[in-house]
């Protein structure tokens, strides 16, 4: 079976459904396939930062997105010899959004495909799985793709390979990314939350060579545990009563509830890696987002670049698919690696650093990374990183023009 579109996004993370709403919206037809049946993961970056927001507000989503429980994060601190320090404050940025926002990602992905759902040249294929590209004459054409109802070939202008750090489509062309850096292992697990718990935004805890990160979601704390690569091992080896004491050491207001861990199975493991691509694109193909950069959980960048993508995409991209263009398409596709990598290496580097200088350090028992210590010292650089982390290093705009859409439920069209 064949099927026919202007564009096949693979993959509906951050980056993919973002660049099918923006496609669909400016009326360019785009089928996004994923292959999950819906967006549910535990433990996906779940930050949408100022720069975030603004897009929303520019594609008139803002409104319907606060009105998802969410809330509002405007501090993030390290806790070091029981001493806080704010590395940014985002109330300190002038924007109209200072804040981070805590949303589960389903819900705001959900939210971001049932807007693009409004046009009609949007469809969402989930329980979809692109297996290998096709080609005509060695230009990329489409994807084989696997649906509920089984093989079948969806042929396109143009593909966009937005399938994150795994991606198959990377492993279909036949091209590998650069690792940046070494990779840690990171664990999620959750803690219930009390009233009597002090309000902390997202705080990093250092000692006795461990990292606890607690993110606090008002019902209970999202909590992360930082280790080398292969450093989980020594957790399991070590037990779960070990674990559960350096919790306690560290997050002393944890103490009386580290039981809720009740067996090391309950953490999450996920790898975090920083590579990326030297090329992101080949005549018909284009990768965005964590396919062409994985980014790791570091100051949370990895959202809001994936979306930071899409914007750029579909700025460059949308007025040649509009046109049916294919050598300007092909033209262009060079222009948004050019317009983003900037960002993505000085995000990158910036993740790094951070791991070098302080993820290491703490890691390394003994050492006291000196991070937190230039924050307390030098004010303007509490300053550049909110804004470095809020805006990024290249906040993009929409402009893509806007084709009809049928009304938001429950309204009429004016
Ligand atoms: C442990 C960890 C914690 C993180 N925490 C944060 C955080 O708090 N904040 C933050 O901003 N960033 C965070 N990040 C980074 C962030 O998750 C990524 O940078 C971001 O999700 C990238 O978005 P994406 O759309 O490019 O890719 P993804 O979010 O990975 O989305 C890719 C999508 O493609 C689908 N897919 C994959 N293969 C196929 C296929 N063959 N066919 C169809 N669909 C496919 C997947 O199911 C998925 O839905 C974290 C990363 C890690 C590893």
């Amino acid at each position: 079976m064949t099927e026919h579109t202007t564009v096949c996004v693979v993959g509906g993370g951050p980056a993919g459904a973002m660049l099918g709403l923006l496609l669909a919206r400016a009326g360019v037809g785009v089928v996004v396939l994923e292959k999950h049946a819906d967006f549910h993961r535990d433990f996906r970056g779940d930050t949408v930062h100022p720069a975030t927001l603004q897009i929303l507000d520019e594609i008139g989503l803002i409104d319907r997105f606060l009105e998802l429980p969410h809330q509002k994060v405007t501090t993030i601190g390290v806790v070091q010899d029981g001493r806080r320090v704010d590395i940014a404050d985002f109330s300190r940025l002038r924007v109209r959004y200072p804040y981070m926002a805590f949303v589960p990602q389903w819900d705001f992905l959900d939210l971001v495909a049932t807007e693009a759902a409004r046009y009609p040249g949007f469809r969402l294929m989930t329980r979809t799985e692109a297996l290998d590209v096709l080609r005509d004459d060695g230009r990329v054409a489409g994807v084989r793709a696997r649906g509920p109802e089984g093989e079948f070939d969806l042929r396109s202008t143009l593909v966009v390979a937005a399938d994150g750090r795994h991606s198959t489509i990377r492993r279909a062309v036949g091209v590998t990314p650069r690792l940046i850096g070494r990779s840690l292992d990171v664990a999620f697990f959750r803690i219930s939350r009390r009233d009597t718990d002090p309000d902390e935004g997202i705080c990093v805890r250092i000692g006795n060579g461990k990292i606890f990160g607690a993110t606090d979601r008002r019902t209970y704390w999202q909590m992360s545990y930082e280790t080398t690569k292969g450093g989980l091992d020594r957790v399991r080896l070590a037990g779960l009563d070990a674990f559960r004491a350096d919790l306690a050491a560290l997050v002393p207001f944890l103490a009386d509830r580290v039981q809720e861990v009740s067996s090391l199975d309950d953490l999450s493991l996920l790898e975090a890696r920083i590579d990326r691509l030297d090329q992101w694109h080949q005549p018909g193909l284009l990768f965005i987002g964590d396919a062409a950069h994985a980014m790791s959980p570091v100051a949370g960048f990895g959202v809001n670049l994936a979306v930071q993508d899409a914007v750029a995409t579909a700025n460059l991209l949308a007025v040649p698919l509009l046109r049916d263009d294919i050598a300007l398409v092909d033209s262009r596709l060079a222009a948004v690696r050019k317009r983003r990598r900037v960002a993505v290496a000085l995000s990158q580097g910036l993740q790094r650093a951070t791991q070098r200088f302080g993820i290491d350090d703490a890691l390394n028992g003994s050492g006291q990374p000196p991070a937190p210590r230039i924050f307390e010292k030098l004010g303007p650089a509490q300053w550049l990183m909110s804004r470095v982390i809020g805006l990024g290093f290249r906040p993009e705009h929409v402009r893509t023009p806007v084709a009809g859409a049928a009304p938001i439920e429950g309204t009429t069209r004016a």
